[in-house]
């Protein structure tokens, strides 16, 4: 807009230019309110405010103007400007409030949600109970300095049988239980257990050895409730200066507290080819424990009421096995344990049907996981 000259650009005061004349004070007035109203953007009224209240608008040229009034005429101008600037501050003040909300009103009817859509719900998994639970125990004994070890679940006859003092005519050698993989002469399998990881650790590396050894295994089995063809072990394996069937005692008593809480184990005799002495490894009932024996009143479901849990096998690994890879067995000596991940998830989680295991149902994993973890 054009402003008046004033008084400083022309050296004179040239009356029908005063700034401080009534109609020249209206005008701008006037003028001020016109561009607030045209204004419809926080931008435009940002302008229209330096336009009208800034330090060259008309108002505030008169106001300095007023200093150089005779002292009776300054007080009338004084007033009269003052009122003027008033009326402009109120009506810039109102037109924000106004434009502020038109444009929150602008901005919210552009972003509406509306909540009563239907929306796409895309569930998010779950981690396998297995998964966490074989996690879980080989934190047990990452937490003891042990590594963790795999190997191939493609394997040759040899480390699955042979290493592991398992003759040939050794019945779990069968076709009826072991899964060969043709052509036959290639002597390999799906292996039968986690025991090959053992023997490929002993040939690699030099003892002291201390690896536990997750993974699955393959069975000729049918699936049916207690029965997978494919399942999942852990397996432990010391060998070093020393060792004796005690520290196997004290490792098992150490992973069963962690996984179980404060519950004993227990030991009995057994056989297997690739430790010796060899003991199948019992857990006391970590819900009864053991009160459940004797009284039909109150049975045990975990532990059917016999106060004890088999857990796996153990024993100390026998010295054909280590002469096998190498070992020098009157120096080292170690021990090995061996449990089924899904069988422990089963008692310790009440599952009752290995099926559940398999068919890769989240409701399944997520019901299990903040036990399994
Ligand atoms: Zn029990």
């Amino acid at each position: 807009m054009s402003q008046a000259p004033t008084p400083e650009a022309t050296g004179q005061d040239v009356p029908g230019d005063n700034p401080l004349a009534p109609e020249q004070v209206e005008a701008a007035v006037a003028a001020a309110l016109a561009a607030f109203e045209q204004a419809g953007t926080t931008a435009e009224l940002k302008q229209a405010r330096i336009d009208h209240t800034g330090e060259r608008s008309p108002l505030a040229l008169a106001n300095r103007a007023i200093g150089r009034l005779p002292g009776p005429e300054r007080k009338e101008a004084g007033q009269r400007i003052g009122q003027a600037r008033g009326r402009v501050s109120q009506a810039l003040a109102a037109r924000e409030d106004q434009v502020v909300a038109a444009e929150l009103e602008a901005r919210l009817a552009a972003e509406a949600v509306d909540v009563t859509l239907p929306v796409a719900s895309i569930p998010i998994g779950a981690v396998h109970p297995i998964t966490g639970l074989m996690d879980q125990m080989c934190d047990v004994f990452v937490g003891m300095g042990w590594e963790v070890a795999e190997g191939p679940e493609l394997e040759a006859e040899w480390l699955n049988f042979d290493a592991l003092n398992l003759p040939p005519d050794h019945p779990a050698r069968s076709m009826a239980d072991t899964l060969f993989v043709e052509p036959l002469d290639h002597q390999t399998l799906m292996r039968t257990h986690t025991s090959p990881v053992q023997i490929r650790t002993l040939l690699d590396r030099e003892p002291p050895v201390y690896v536990v050894c997750p993974g699955k295994v393959y069975r000729a089995d049918e699936l049916d409730a207690t029965h997978l063809p494919v399942f999942h072990q852990i397996e432990g394996l010391v060998v070093d200066k020393g060792i004796t069937l005690a520290h196997l005692r004290g490792t098992l008593d150490h992973f069963a507290r962690a996984m179980f809480g404060d519950i004993r184990t227990r030991m009995r005799p057994n056989y297997f080819p690739f430790t010796e002495p060899s003991a199948e490894i019992d857990l006391e009932c970590f819900v009864c424990h053991g009160t459940s024996v004797g009284n039909p009143d109150a049975p045990c479901r975990t532990c059917s009421s016999e106060g004890w849990i088999e857990w796996g096998g153990c024993g100390v690994v026998n010295p054909r096995v280590l002469a096998a890879c190498g070992i020098d067995s009157d120096v080292y000596s170690g021990f090995a344990f061996g449990m089924g991940i899904d069988r422990t998830l089963m008692f310790r989680n009440n599952a009752t049907d290995l099926r559940d295991m398999v068919e890769g149902d989240v409701r399944f994993s997520r019901s299990l996981v903040g036990t399994a973890r």
